[in-house]
C-alpha cells in the first residue's frame, strides 16, 4: 500500500510517514499523528512555547527548538533521533 499525504507526520515539513503505534489499552494499532518520538516531542515543545508569555528565556527556547529542528529535518530516517524528553518529564 502506498503511503498518501494523510500518513505524513504532522511537523511540517517533516517528510517521513507517521508509524502506527501499539495501544496496550485497547489492544490494537492505531494511526499516530508523527513519525517518531521525536516529531512528538518537538511539536509538544513549540505548542507550549507559541502559548507562553513572551519573554527572553522563551525567545531563547524557540531559537533551540528551531535548530533541534533543522536536526530532525536532515535525518534519513525517523529513527536516527529518539525521544527528546526521554524519561525525565
Ligand atoms: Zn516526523
Amino acid at each position: 500500500m502506498k503511503p498518501t499525504d494523510e500518513d505524513r507526520c504532522e511537523r511540517a515539513p517533516c517528510p517521513f510517514i507517521a508509524e502506527p503505534v501499539y495501544i496496550e489499552s485497547l489492544g490494537a494499532f492505531l494511526m499516530s499523528r508523527y513519525c517518531g518520538d521525536a516529531c512528538r516531542d518537538a511539536e509538544w515543545m513549540r505548542r507550549g512555547l507559541e502559548t507562553a508569555e513572551p519573554s527572553r528565556d522563551v525567545a531563547e527556547a524557540l531559537r533551540q527548538l528551531q535548530a533541534l529542528c533543522r536536526l530532525l529535518d536532515a535525518r534519513k530516517r525517523p529513527s536516527e533521533i529518539g525521544a527528546l524528553l526521554g524519561g525525565e518529564q
